[in-house]
């Protein structure tokens, strides 16, 4: 059954790309990619133009994958400087904090005098090009200013997120061989304080070699500070010479180091360079999201994530539009806050993820509806596949039924959205991440290596090389190419499992490492988890494999209930025989445990990981969980289990 809804008339109207634009550019940029990308390059001011366009090759014995690599240029100006002369006195960022009613308006102008002085004084502490400076801040303007004024004297930026533990962003900060940190005195998350400066001082402790912490005052608390080491940052910057000139890099040089979140295991420090990733990332934010002039945009995403740095910093940087940085949580001081924030500011654009989707889901509709939503435009997704009621429940009260979600898929490995609908021209398939983006070619590979031709499943794929994807792992490249490129020669492998259908929509079925084998039936966990999901008391589930004599593997649920739903077996019962009836007996889960909260990473991915442990009773060996958002969540779990046993 494929249900299609259409684009908007109105919106395809006046979109960038409608559908005859999409095939027409589409085939063009598989045609002929250097010409299609030598075109979007001119999006940027370049120092030195680029005579090459690419020279890229997947084979892992010789892999290459550089774009305008003789070009020069600089970030920051791309980002900020070429804005000034029309915008100066127009907002930039329009920050909202954890508490209602506390907020700024950064202009361009003020952003650029920002970024110039704390350039400045990092150039005082001797950080130079190719340095790594790790930052370690709430969503704050100064976090954005931080980034803007490393890649203004050509350093790295490596961001962490402000969530982490001490121990989690030492590890970062040791492989990143940081010598400056950029923090702030605390930082604020749903009421709760978290003591940045006090994590910062024990990662450094504990990591070595940091020479300097510049210390933002966000709370204005009395953090302890070691003289001679820490700076802070208000009197630092007011010090600043207010004029830093921009250090002219080459395309290849790099731009920022991301460590992935990592539901899957030890984080890996992915490098992105500059030339390419801004090309891509420029035009594929004003693209996907159809943005226009005067459109204020919002992506809820924590700066540490990847959709942050692309789609919420440098894709509306890059064109001089104004977004929208929030502080907080959805869910305070009340599950309304969110869509407040949409109506004070007229968001155009509102980018989030399903996860936050579904746990507001659980509060009902009533808190979106006293407010007014008539500014969106376009809705977004990212982080991992929409289950059908949530991408439903998006589209009809978040988006009045007006809006098309664009379903974007992409990895911190490859910089840019590779599979998406473009909303004026794609229509939209719930539950499916669209069509491959300009240049972007898909291939879903059989277990045996073979791409798949027309409608099938496999392992999703990528064959040759776009200019936004990441060039290495930092200090491991092997790590890279047996990742990436090793699996399949030839072919970026993204470790996703894909369902392609016969109108060329692509599903993502879920990581390839999470697929449960039952009596050697392959069965997709995002198939069941969306089964169980669509029961009406359910907000949320997670499904995981526990060993099983006889069928190999069996189903194992967690199952999160909306506010006030009784946890009874009749309820039990009733959602394993609609997960029966959805796909079959085969998928029949052995067993379902309630599970007040599912545990997750920063980015709101479920760890199954953590779950498949837990399902096994392994409960002493859970793996790495310095990336866990709520570690009350685990141990709650692992104290049902226990007493369902
Ligand atoms: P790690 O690589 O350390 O395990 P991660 O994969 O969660 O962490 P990201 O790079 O932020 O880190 O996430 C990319 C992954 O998220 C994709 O490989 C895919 O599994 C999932 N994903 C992202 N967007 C979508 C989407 N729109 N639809 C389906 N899956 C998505
Ligand atoms: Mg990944």
């Amino acid at each position: 059954m494929t249900e299609l809804v259409p684009v908007p008339q109105d919106l395809a109207a006046r979109a960038h790309v409608d559908l005859p634009t999409y095939r027409r550019r589409y085939a063009a940029s598989l045609r002929a990619p250097d010409d299609f990308w030598a075109a979007e390059a001119a999006s940027l001011d370049w120092i030195r133009p680029f005579r090459e366009v690419s020279d890229t090759n997947f084979d892992p014995a010789d892999l290459r994958i550089r774009w305008f690599a003789d070009g020069t240029l600089n970030a920051s100006v791309n980002c900020i400087d070429r804005h000034l002369p029309a915008k100066a006195d127009q907002p930039a960022l329009l920050w909202e904090g954890d508490r209602p009613g506390e907020s700024r308006t950064v202009t361009w102008a003020e952003l650029a005098d920002q970024v110039n002085r704390l350039a400045n004084v990092l150039r005082g502490l001797g950080v130079a090009k190719g340095d790594v400076v790790t930052i370690y801040m709430p969503v704050l303007p100064e976090a954005i200013v931080a980034m803007m004024a490393c890649v203004r004297i050509g350093a790295v930026h490596s961001v962490v997120f402000s969530g982490f533990s001490a121990e989690a962003l030492a590890d970062r900060i040791r492989d990143a061989g940081a010598r400056v940190v950029i923090t702030a005195d605390e930082g604020l998350r749903g009421g709760r304080v978290v003591p940045l400066k006090r994590n910062a001082d024990r990662a450094a402790a504990a990591a070595g070699g940091v020479a300097h912490l510049i210390v933002a005052a966000r709370t204005g608390a009395a953090v302890p500070m070691t003289p001679g080491r820490d700076i802070r940052w208000g009197p630092a910057l007011t010090a600043a010479d207010p004029w830093c000139p921009p250090v002219e890099v080459g395309a290849e040089d790099p731009l920022f180091v991301l460590y992935t979140s990592g539901p899957t295991g030890r984080p890996k420090g992915l490098v992105h360079t500059t030339g390419g990733y801004l090309v891509q990332v420029g035009t594929s934010w004003r693209t996907i999201f159809d943005w226009h002039e005067g459109n204020v945009f919002w992506s809820t995403a924590d700066i540490g994530w990847v959709t942050a740095h692309s789609y919420k910093i440098y894709g509306p940087l890059l064109n001089g539009a104004t977004s929208v940085l929030f502080e907080g949580v959805p869910t305070f001081p009340d599950s309304s806050r969110w869509w407040s924030i949409i109506e004070k500011h007229r968001v155009a654009i509102f980018y989030t993820a399903p996860t936050a989707i579904r746990s507001l889901m659980r509060e009902g509709e009533a808190p979106v509806r006293r407010h007014d939503l008539s500014s969106l435009r376009v809705l977004g997704s990212v982080g991992e596949p929409i289950n059908p009621d949530a991408w439903h429940w998006l589209h009809r009260i978040v988006g009045g039924g007006r809006c098309p979600i664009v379903d974007t898929y992409w990895q911190t490995e490859t910089g840019s959205v590779l599979l998406v609908p473009i909303p004026g021209a794609v229509a939209n398939k719930p539950g499916a991440a669209g069509k491959p983006y300009f240049g972007v070619r898909p291939v879903v590979m059989d277990p045996a290596g073979r791409p798949v031709a027309g409608a099938g499943r496999g392992s999703l794929c990528f064959a040759g090389s776009w200019p936004a994807q990441a060039r290495t792992i930092l200090h491991d490249h092997d790590r890279f190419l047996r990742t990436y490129f090793s699996p399949f020669p030839g072919h970026f492998f993204t470790g996703d499992g894909v369902e392609r259908d016969g109108l060329g929509y692509y599903r993502i079925t879920g990581r390839i490492d999470d697929v449960l084998n039952v009596s050697g039936h392959r069965l997709d966990t995002v198939e069941l988890e969306s089964a169980i999901a669509s029961h009406p008391a359910v907000a949320e589930a997670a499904v995981v494999g526990i060993p099983h004599p006889v069928k190999g593997q069996a189903i194992f649920a967690f199952v999160t209930l909306k506010a006030d739903q009784p946890e009874t077996e009749a309820l039990k019962a009733a959602i394993v025989a609609l997960v029966r009836e959805r796909i079959g007996p085969i998928a029949t889960p052995e067993a379902l445990l309630w599970a007040p909260a599912l545990p997750k990473n920063r980015a709101g991915k479920i760890l199954r990981r953590v779950l498949a442990r837990i399902a096994a009773g392994d409960y002493h060996d859970l793996g790495d969980t310095t990336t866990l958002a709520d570690p009350e969540a685990v141990d709650e779990i692992i104290r049902r289990h226990r007493a369902s046993q």
